[in-house]
């Protein structure tokens, strides 16, 4: 608040025409505070069992051992909140902050989490009517970004000074970056063939970061061990109840593109699932409100054929998915042999007359190239493992061309290996125009 006080009274003396107003307008991305609003958040329930837990002080898995999931008084909000107030608020995550969990506006941290655009792809497969709802402008370069955002403003307001989470890299980076912004330790612990520019980027925006010598499911157990010596409180994928909030804005934001309407299907890269449960949960609270009828996506939940945990259990029947042994694919954020949530994801699937759906790295990065050629849209590897399934579901009619299918881009692929462009030319051979044609 200093700093940005101080740099607040230089800029406006460098430009006067910025007065208090406008300042107040642009800085509101930047910390300033933004106008206390009402929170509907009255508790929190365990996803397994129904039991109650008190909203106002840190909880991690349920009595059970399950996620907790956030409950609001909706019929409250119902009264309290018009779809048109909404119409004078930034295009951000916080326009949504009466269906979010924090109380105080001074712990609504924000680092730019913009409204990301749902795009058409226009050439190929014919140009169907399918959008990329493109996350991977958010800060850190990835939807991560919206779940850490709210988990550690939540953090914030619940005094927790030390946080830990195992990570394949994107989690990590988000946790580190808000985190820093909210002046609260992090410590962050990746599978060691995690990408070198995760680990770097994570180490830069100021988390204390190990690589592991295992999975991301032996870096949690490291979590667990140590944090009662070291006082972390765990953030891994489920463990802490408001990350689900953060991602849930995803539903909200697509609902509201789409005029209060939602498409036919939801094709989600899906590792530990906290999107798909989050929307899933968006989609059924603003039915409580009055802003959505009846009508639900079919949620697919994508994954890579060298870690489909999910897509085993969803073609088993089974509530339950065991642990993928041996898991390996290029869409590194969707290899998580073993899911706490997985029985939410699997219902979530099923509820919505979805389905679960394995494509091979193969096919992720032949449709990479694909899109990137005919769209000009370079999707990361999870991105393209959901055109790769939309295109299998298309040829084994799981869905029609009529229909209208989001897809969701969850990450930049500029973290990731790209094939290698080798070709060179000499500036002092002589000029040899055949080495352009192909
Ligand atoms: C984490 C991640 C996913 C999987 O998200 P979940 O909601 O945890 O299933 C997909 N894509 C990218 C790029 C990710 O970083």
């Amino acid at each position: 608040m200093i700093v940005c006080s101080a740099i607040s009274k230089t800029y406006l003396s460098i430009y006067p025409a910025l007065d208090g107003t406008l300042w107040d307008s642009v800085a509101g991305g930047m910390g300033s505070p933004l106008p206390d609003t009402k929170s509907y958040f009255t508790h929190l329930e365990c996803s397994a069992t129904g039991e109650t837990y008190p909203a106002g002080q840190p909880h991690n898995l349920s009595q059970a051992g399950k996620p907790l999931l956030a409950r609001y008084d909706l019929a409250a909000l119902k009264g309290g909140l018009d779809q048109r107030d909404l119409a004078s608020r930034p295009q951000d995550l916080w326009r949504y902050r009466e269906f979010l969990p924090v109380a105080s506006a001074g712990n609504r941290l924000t680092l730019g989490e913009i409204r990301t655009p749902l795009l058409p792809l226009n050439r190929w497969k014919g140009g169907g009517r399918v959008l990329v709802k493109d996350e991977s402008r958010l800060p850190t370069g990835s939807f991560k970004a919206r779940g850490l955002c709210l988990a550690v403003s939540m953090a914030k307001e619940l005094g927790i000074r030390r946080i830990a989470m195992p990570t394949n890299g994107n989690a990590g980076a988000a946790l580190a970056a808000y985190a820093s912004l909210a002046g609260i330790e992090s410590y962050v612990f990746c599978p060691e063939d995690t990408p070198e520019v995760n680990v770097r980027e994570i180490a830069l925006q100021g988390a204390r970061v190990w690589k592991v010598n295992g999975y991301i499911h032996h870096c949690g157990q490291l979590v667990a061990e140590g944090k009662e010596a070291m006082g972390w409180f765990d953030f891994s994928t489920l463990k802490e109840p408001y990350r689900i909030e953060g991602k849930k804005t995803m539903g909200l934001e697509l609902a509201e593109q789409l005029g209060w309407d939602v498409p036919d299907v939801i094709f989600y890269p899906t590792g530990g699932g906290t999107g798909l449960i989050g929307m899933w949960k968006a989609f059924h609270e603003l039915e409580a409100v009055g802003w959505l009828g009846k009508k639900r996506p079919r949620m697919m939940a994508v994954q890579a054929s060298g870690c489909a945990p999910i897509v085993r259990a969803f073609e088993l029947g089974a509530p339950f998915a065991e642990e993928w042994m041996e898991a390996s694919t290029v869409a590194s954020g969707i290899r998580v042999p073993k899911a706490v949530g997985d029985f939410l994801i699997l219902q979530a699937v099923r509820e919505s007359g979805g389905a679960a759906m394995a494509v091979p790295d193969e096919a992720i990065l032949e449709t990479q190239r694909e899109i990137a050629h005919q769209e000009g849209l370079l999707l990361g590897p999870e991105g393209a493992a959901t055109a790769a399934a939309y295109a299998e579901a298309l040829r084994t009619d799981l869905v029609s061309g009529e229909e209208t299918a989001v897809l969701f881009n969850c990450g930049t692929p500029l973290k990731y290996p790209m094939p290698p462009a080798t070709a060179t030319l000499d500036r002092h051979a002589p000029f040899d125009a055949t080495v352009f044609e192909d």
